[in-house]
């Protein structure tokens, strides 16, 4: 086989052409840094076009800058040394291939030409160790790249658009950047890539253009800065037009000024960041912020201002020492969407919004949070209130997760909720708790919340007008609740208008309003206020197109120190008194007023207390036969000794004990007692055949376990249910007589005889009497009284009554008793109209039960003492 090798002089030319058009920026210099050739990437980069223009010329000459003294530099310790820099700087770069190619292009002749170089290198074949490499890369979805990055004086011809460094100096960065292994990232990074170009290019191309300006500005500010590292995140597109999220972390190594390297690594984040975007839409409509911190407590730099201020905020001053917080918000925009801050371009957004907390929240926050970190909490909890750049404030919930790391770092997680609304709502649920639904006056718990806040001063005291309009019931009735309303509306706003900001206007409900004047010098002050809102609610309200006369009365009581709770008491209590006067007066409250009421609340304190304990007893006053004058019967009447010895009477205290239903126990104690005493003198005394009367309440009758009560009562205690009667009053067969009517067969039916008590004084007819299961009707003393009257018109009418009622018992065959014989004339009168029995001081007064056996043995023993006829 014969060999057809080219000559050595036509390799040389092909070689020449092949390294002129190769894409990487080749040429020799000599010993004195002088271009002997380069190739037209070279050209380029230097700026020139024609290699005439460089021959001759060393790299400073050319560039006149740092730049060009640095290649110099380097050109000068490759021959100082015999090694080349770079083989020790770029692990990943072999150039072994590409000089070895240009060894031909030297002249034997010129052998002290030293130096040979390349910007980008041909790497060697993939090894072994490259496609273990290579599968990592592309089974984590991972791009390696590496760089040296150089400062560089602008094109000539640059149009403007490229990034600068410095602006200045009119300086761009000049990359050369080399991926590793390339065909494992293509495997899974699809990007179009044509053969021969190299796949950096590609790859800068298939950038996002939008994120290349971010790119390029992170970087620069990074450089500037000398950080340590920086990260990116930028869109790649592939062949197919589809874009991947690459997550980019490069680490900067500064080698001399102006120049660098960098390693980055990249990798697929597009599943994250399409969750991340979901997150960061739920983030957006949930009004939430979510940010993690490092924090450090460190010794304070008493030089810097701001950090001394931390200090003194979080109140670390003393210990010499504050916390740094390094914050970091995940999902920046989309807290911005919902948390505008003013924030200025040259701050970070976090601290745009620290600064605006409202004040006072952020000094307690600080402290709040420096407490959770001494302490050592787990978390803590706190709201902000934040303002908005239009001004308006957002209220926000924090919580924060704390880990303690070191023994002077921590790791906090915050999430911070819009709680505006929420906020809001609980702000109109206590105004509506505080303020009356229909006026939108302050309501009852507002005015007492005042009330129990008045501070009174010796010359300043607390006044309260108590204000109730007249005949308003009237109103409702005539013109229906809608009317109605509307005047307590139009009264409202009149009452406002009046007091203005002097005082605190009330509505406690119906037609009572009050006017709370926390501070008056004088009581004309007071005064003046009560005329002039007469005055003003005396304006006629038109109501249907009629005008509506209003009045209302006015009462007015002062505060002092000790009396806070009673101010409103009082102030009812003279409008009351306002009233009784005549409508459309104001009243000052006077102590006499209150007296009564005082005086009965103070008797209900003690009822409850006697009845409880069981200390009323029974007197008995004796029933006579008005014939025969034998005591057929005791009637036992509520004695309440007092522990003075003397007695309340009855008429003071069965109305408080009807109201308060201490009636009840009362009715049922006195029962059992009689019912006992009964038994006990019946027992004595057989040959008396003695009854008792007991008085029932109204209140007592409707007890639904009455008649069990007295059926059990008479079993208890032995007494027949023939020798009780049941002493009943009118009104109690007033309402309900149907249930009434029931319970007073079932008594009947017991055999207890029934008695209508008081009779004439009430409103029973009298044909209904017929009726009802009653066994005898008690005259009430009133018209015994009247008998002998010495008004002959009222005794011939009082005469005329008496025998109505005599004429009407007969009539139904009913006894008939004739209360408060006072007087022999009386009596003989009463027997005369046919009266069976007689009730009476003529007889004997009500007496204690001790002295009863007494009474009847006196009484048997001596039969003249028997009123007979
Ligand atoms: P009442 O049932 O009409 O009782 C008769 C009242 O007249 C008694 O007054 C009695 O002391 C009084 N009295 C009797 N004879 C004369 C007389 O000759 N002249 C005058 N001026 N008064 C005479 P008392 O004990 O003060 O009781 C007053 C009222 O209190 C009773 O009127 C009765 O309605 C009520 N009451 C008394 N005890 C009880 C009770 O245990 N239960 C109930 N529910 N009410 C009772
Ligand atoms: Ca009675
Ligand atoms: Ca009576």
């Amino acid at each position: 086989m014969v060999k057809n090798t080219p000559d050595q002089q036509q390799l040389h030319t092909l070689l020449l052409a092949l390294l002129n058009q190769h894409s990487e920026s080749l040429f020799i210099r000599d010993s004195q840094h002088q271009y002997l050739w380069a190739n037209a990437a070279h050209l380029k980069l230097l700026g020139h076009k024609k290699p005439d223009e460089i021959y001759g010329k060393t790299v400073g000459e050319l560039l006149g800058n740092e730049f060009g003294q640095y290649a110099q530099a380097e050109s000068q310790s490759v021959l100082d040394t015999g090694q080349a820099r770079h083989n020790r700087e770029e692990p990943f770069h072999n150039h072994a291939t590409l000089v070895s190619s240009l060894y031909p292009l030297l002249d034997p002749k010129t052998a002290q030409v030293a130096y040979v170089g390349g910007h980008s290198r041909v790497k060697a074949p993939l090894g072994a160790q490259d496609e273990q490499l290579a599968v990592i890369l592309s089974e984590s979805r991972c791009l390696l790249w590496e760089a040296m990055v150089l400062e560089w004086p602008l094109p000539p011809d640059e149009d403007g658009t490229a990034p600068r460094f410095n602006d200045n100096a009119k300086t761009c960065l000049f990359w050369d950047i080399h991926v590793v292994l390339p065909g494992a990232v293509r495997r899974w990074l699809p990007i179009s890539w044509h053969e021969g170009q190299p796949f950096e290019n590609a790859l800068h191309r298939a950038r996002h253009p939008e994120d290349q300006v971010q790119i390029d500005k992170t970087c620069i500010q990074a450089l500037k800065e000398g950080a340590p590292s920086y990260q990116n995140q930028y869109r790649i597109q592939c062949a197919d037009g589809t874009w991947i999220w690459l997550q980019e972390n490069v680490t900067i190594t500064p080698l001399e000024p102006g120049r660098w390297r960098l390693v980055g690594t990249c990798t697929d984040i597009t599943s994250l960041k399409a969750t991340e975007e979901a997150l960061k839409r739920v983030l957006e409509t949930a009004h939430c912020l979510i940010w993690n911190a490092t924090i450090e407590r460190r010794p304070i730099p008493y030089d810097n201002p701001d950090e001394c201020q931390a200090a003194r905020d979080q109140g670390m001053w003393e210990t010499g020492t504050y916390f740094f917080w390094d914050i970091q918000i995940f999902a920046e925009d989309a807290a911005r969407s919902w948390l505008p801050v003013e924030n200025d371009p040259e701050q970070f957004y976090d601290q745009a919004i620290y600064e605006a907390i409202a004040q006072e929240d952020r000094t307690a926050g600080d402290r709040h949070s420096s407490k959770a970190l001494l302490e050592g909490w787990s978390g803590y909890t706190q709201e902000l209130k934040i303002r908005m750049a239009d001004g308006k404030y957002r209220c926000v919930q924090e919580d924060v997760h704390l880990e303690k790391v070191g023994p002077d770092r921590w790791y906090a997680v915050g999430i911070n909720i819009d709680v505006t609304e929420r906020k809001q709502i609980e702000q109109t649920l206590a105004h509506q708790a505080q303020h009356d639904a229909l006026t939108g006056l302050a309501n009852r718990r507002h005015l007492q919340d005042a009330l129990s806040a008045l501070t009174p001063r010796p010359q300043n005291k607390p006044a309260l007008l108590f204000l109730d309009l007249d005949n308003f019931k009237r109103i409702n009735d005539n013109f229906g609740h809608l009317v109605g309303d509307q005047v307590l509306v139009t009264v409202a706003r009149r009452l406002e208008r009046e007091v203005g900001t002097r005082g605190l206007v009330a509505r406690l409900g119906g037609d009572e309003f009050t006017v709370l004047l926390s501070d008056t010098h004088t009581p004309s002050e007071a005064l003046d206020l009560a005329e002039r809102l007469l005055a003003a609610l005396s304006t006629p309200v038109t109501v249907q197109e009629r005008p509506l006369q209003l009045s209302s009365s006015i009462g007015i009581a002062f505060g002092s120190t000790s009396s806070q709770a009673d101010l409103l008491r009082n102030a009812n209590t003279a409008m009351h008194h306002a009233k009784s006067q005549g409508k459309a007066h104001y009243a000052f409250f006077d102590p006499a007023m209150d007296q009564e009421a005082r005086a009965r609340f103070e008797l209900e304190l003690a009822l409850r207390e006697v009845v409880l304990s069981d200390n009323i007893f029974p007197h008995y006053q004796p029933i006579i036969d008005l014939k025969s004058g034998a005591v057929v019967a005791l009637e036992a009447l509520a004695r309440w000794q007092t522990a003075e010895g003397s007695f309340i009477p009855p008429v003071q205290f069965i109305p408080i004990a009807e109201e308060t239903g201490l009636i009840v126990p009362l009715g049922k104690s006195l029962l059992r007692t009689a019912c006992r005493d009964l038994v006990a003198w019946r027992g004595e005394f057989p040959h008396l055949h003695l009854s008792v009367n007991v008085n029932v309440s109204e209140r007592q009758f409707r007890e639904p376990t009455f008649v069990q009560h007295i059926r059990e009562t008479l079993r208890e205690t032995g007494l027949p249910a023939s020798a009780l009667t049941l002493e009943l009053t009118e009104s109690l067969l007033l309402n309900d007589t149907e249930g009434c009517l029931e319970r007073l067969r079932e008594l009947d039916a017991l055999g207890i005889r029934l008695t209508l008590d008081d009779f004439g004084t009430g409103y029973s007819s009298l044909s209904y009497l017929s009726l009802l299961p009653v066994k005898a009707l008690k005259i009430d003393r009133g018209f015994v009284g009247k008998l002998f009257h010495h008004e002959p018109r009222l005794a011939a009418q009082n005469e005329m009554i008496v025998r109505s009622i005599v004429g009407l018992a007969k009539n139904l065959g009913i006894g008939i008793t004739a209360e408060g014989i006072e007087e022999p004339a009386q009596r003989q009168h009463l027997t005369s109209l046919q009266v069976d029995y007689g009730q009476g001081y003529l007889f004997s007064r009500p007496m204690p039960q001790r002295d009863i056996a007494k009474y009847l043995r006196h009484y048997t023993a001596t039969p003249s003492l028997r009123f007979a006829a």
